[in-house]
């Protein structure tokens, strides 16, 4: 499966890092990792139909990880109305709630046009192929970490989290591991992973490539991989927009 990198920042990334969004492909399945503001526009710059979306898996409601999936929905149903029945929309716990609340004053368009929705209660789902594990993670009450396997072949994400122990059984040998690497180590925020702690997770999981991702400003130097790799000595990647890796 290719994975291409969307959106590698956070919402107060300068344009060159949008904030979270990743897409992942094997032939005409593809799925859309978190939906954050902008990731309808790095959309459109891909040669990609919106409408061949038939997954979309959100971590968190945090509105840098998916503001933009009401925007989505609403070009879907105007390039081909009803194309949203034909959508499945993974979250976490409250994701039926949070929709109802956005989608209220939406219409016609997308009532009588509504996506499937899952909301992970603790059990692996799977959806048009695609194998997908879940853990809490240390960020919101109901944020989550995924695994999403198919062929064989792994991806893990972090989504938004804290240091927990509970990600590294779901990290474990991963082919690609994408995980936040927020802050330095000295701006330490609670929520957020820094550098050590992200270099450590790759390590302890034994994950096969780390993507360092959901970068903010002050986390953004030259240095960050060689940040990272004294905590982590196998294969790392800093993420950037529109980056395509074959996992
Ligand atoms: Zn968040
Ligand atoms: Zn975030």
């Amino acid at each position: 499966m290719e994975l291409i990198v969307l959106g590698s920042g956070t919402i107060t990334s300068p344009p060159e890092r949008n904030p979270s969004g990743y897409l992942l492909k094997e032939e005409n399945h593809i799925l859309l990792l978190d939906v954050g503001p902008g990731i309808i526009r790095q959309l459109k710059m891909l040669p990609l139909d919106l409408t061949g979306i038939g997954v979309i898996v959100i971590t968190h409601f945090h509105l840098d990880h998916c503001s933009d999936l009401l925007a989505l929905l609403m070009a879907r149903h105007l390039l081909r109305p009803g194309s949203n029945k034909e959508l499945t929309i993974i979250g976490p716990q409250g994701l039926k709630a949070w929709f109802e609340s956005q989608a209220q004053w939406q219409g016609k368009w997308l009532h009588n046009a509504l996506p499937v929705l899952v909301e992970w209660q603790g059990a692996d789902l799977q959806a048009d192929g695609w194998y997908i594990s879940a853990e809490h993670t240390a960020h919101t009450a109901n944020s989550l970490a995924y695994r999403i396997e198919r062929h064989g072949k792994s991806l893990f994400f972090s989504g938004d989290t804290d240091w927990q122990e509970a990600l590294i059984p779901l990290a474990r040998n991963a082919d690609l591991a994408l995980i936040e690497c927020s802050l330095p180590d000295q701006l330490k925020q609670e929520g957020h992973l820094t550098p050590k702690e992200t270099g450590r997770l790759a390590r302890e999981a034994n994950v096969k490539h780390l993507m360092a991702t959901h970068i903010y400003p002050q986390n953004d130097t030259s240095d960050l991989k060689d940040r990272v790799a004294a905590y982590f000595s196998g294969k790392i990647t800093v993420a950037q927009d529109f980056l395509q890796i074959t996992i």
